[in-house]
């Protein structure tokens, strides 16, 4: 019965994660439909850590994570150095490239760049597990799934702030940090 009650009080991942309710949508890319441009301004408009990267805005299927310094590396020397790379050009981090018309402009391949399997957790994992994760495994974020589909993204200082609101809350527990 105790254990029972303990639990209901339980926070989860999905009350830490972002976006919050009401916040705007997660900063994602899709796997191979974004151009250049989309994604400079994605770089430009947002100053995440990195990107979720998807199969399609649709799906909301993981594909992988992207961090933001590989991306402005590997978008700054294609442009400098690799023949036909303009604002049009697709992206994309897909083996083979995207099926498109012979006119389209020479496309960017950035599979290298892609970490293909990010740790990820259910919306429903206790935070007293991912805190856990987070310290065995050294992480910096963590995506949150719900039935396969991408929903947010907890990173090291979101847990470091939900760790210290406990403290607040709990006074006991600050002796123990
Ligand atoms: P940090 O948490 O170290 O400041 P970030 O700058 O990557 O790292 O993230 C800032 C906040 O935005 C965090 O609360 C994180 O959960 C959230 N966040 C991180 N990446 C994204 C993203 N791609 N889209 C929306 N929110 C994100």
């Amino acid at each position: 019965l105790e254990a029972k009650e303990e639990f209901s009080h339980k926070t989860l991942a999905m009350d830490v994660m972002r976006p919050r309710r009401n916040d705007p949508p997660l900063t994602v890319i899709t796997q191979d439909s974004m151009t250049v441009e989309d994604i400079e301004t994605i770089i430009n408009e947002t100053t995440y850590s990195g990107y979720p990267v998807v199969v399609s805005r649709e799906s909301q299927r993981l594909v992988g994570f992207v961090l933001r310094r590989d991306l402005i590396i590997s978008i700054e020397n294609a442009r400098k150095k690799q023949d036909g790379i303009v604002s049009t050009s697709i992206i994309y981090f897909t083996d083979h490239s995207p099926p498109l018309p012979p006119s389209s402009p020479s496309m960017l391949k950035l599979r290298s760049i892609l970490d293909l399997s990010p740790f990820t957790v259910t919306d429903q994992t206790p935070m007293e597990i991912v805190v856990d994760i987070f310290r065995k495994l050294g992480l910096r974020q963590c995506l949150v799934t719900h039935n396969g589909k991408l929903l947010g993204i907890i990173t090291k200082k979101d847990v470091l702030k939900h760790i210290a609101q406990l403290a607040n809350q709990d006074p006991d527990s600050i002796l123990f940090n």
